[in-house]
């Protein structure tokens, strides 16, 4: 499979879209990001990867970033992860609060914002240093020690992010957060300001597509069965409320950033990242989903 001239040719597909979406403007950090970047970068787990535009260029990976919490946490604490969030798609926007109030501050899965502020919460437990900690973890995947938080975007988020704070208070009036709700939203924001090009981030969740295996170090991170479950949180839970178009239109598990970044995976063969800040109504790029509907359509292969 010649994978460039792929990449090359749905590109030019996808520019030729008029772009109807519009960039992540409540971070206003994220206001200011030229929306007409674009860049793409696909992976394949024992080959040389090949990118096409902007890909190696740095965003915010934003929600992407949700994947690497849970299974930092996940590691660590195993099955016990699923006593204070669940695994359930929520059919609901990412930053909802709506079935808080009726689950009882049970967050329906960890790539929900509600989700990730619980898990955010374990980890200040587990971690004796959390914010370095968690970009060491991030740094290994990657195999790239020049993955770093943006601090501008930390401080933009934290100045705007009511619903987020909203959110972290009415779990921990259920009693679902052990630590103060500014520690939490603290390493929230910073685990949301991460910054990676594409070609990087495709690369650090190449272990999902390799059974739990970082390929390049040959280090275990999940077990294989572990390793499923997460994909099937993704391929569920890692569009929002667009869970299932994704899956249908596109066929492989992933997940999208506010950013305008998605990754996905297509097990034992690569990791793809693709960037394009403009986002659709539910908060996924809109020409990133494009981008991936065409590929697995034009190479016919996806996981289903
Ligand atoms: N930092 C963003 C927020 O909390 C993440 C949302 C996303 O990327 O989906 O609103």
């Amino acid at each position: 499979m010649n994978y460039h001239q792929i990449l090359t040719d749905i590109t030019k597909k996808v520019q030729t879209l008029s772009d109807r979406g519009t960039s992540a403007s409540y971070i206003p950090e994220l206001a200011s990001i030229d929306v007409n970047k674009f860049g793409v970068y696909l992976k394949p787990i024992d080959k040389k990867g090949c990118g096409v535009g902007d890909f190696d260029e740095k965003f915010s990976i934003q929600s992407i970033a949700k994947v690497f919490l849970l299974i930092k946490a996940y590691k660590i604490k195993g099955k016990e992860s699923w006593t204070r969030v669940g695994y359930e798609p929520s059919g609901d926007p990412f930053n909802s609060l709506v079935q808080l109030e009726t689950e009882n501050g049970i967050p329906r899965n960890p790539l929900i914002n509600a989700g990730a502020i619980v898990v955010c919460d374990i980890l200040l437990d587990l971690l004796p240093n959390p914010k370095q900690d968690f970009l060491q973890f991030v740094r290994k995947l990657a195999v790239n020690d020049a993955i770093n938080y943006n601090e501008k975007i930390v401080a933009s988020e934290a100045a705007t992010g009511f619903t987020n704070i909203a959110i972290a208070n009415l779990i921990k009036s259920y009693g679902n957060l052990n630590n103060k709700v500014d520690d939490v939203l603290d390493l929230y924001f910073h685990v949301c300001a991460i910054e990676m090009s594409c070609q990087e981030l495709s690369k650090s969740f190449l272990l999902f597509a390799n059974g739990g295996i970082i390929p390049e170090t040959n280090e275990r991170i999940l077990s294989l069965s572990r390793t499923k479950r997460v994909n099937a949180i993704m391929q569920t839970c890692g569009f929002y409320d667009e869970a299932g178009e994704f899956a249908f239109k596109v066929g492989l598990p992933g997940k999208s950033g506010v950013g305008g970044g998605i990754v996905a995976i297509h097990p034992e063969k690569y990791a793809i990242a693709v960037w394009s800040p403009k986002l659709n109504k539910k908060g996924n790029s809109y020409k990133g989903m494009k981008l991936l509907e065409l590929l697995t359509t034009e190479t016919d292969s996806s996981i289903f």
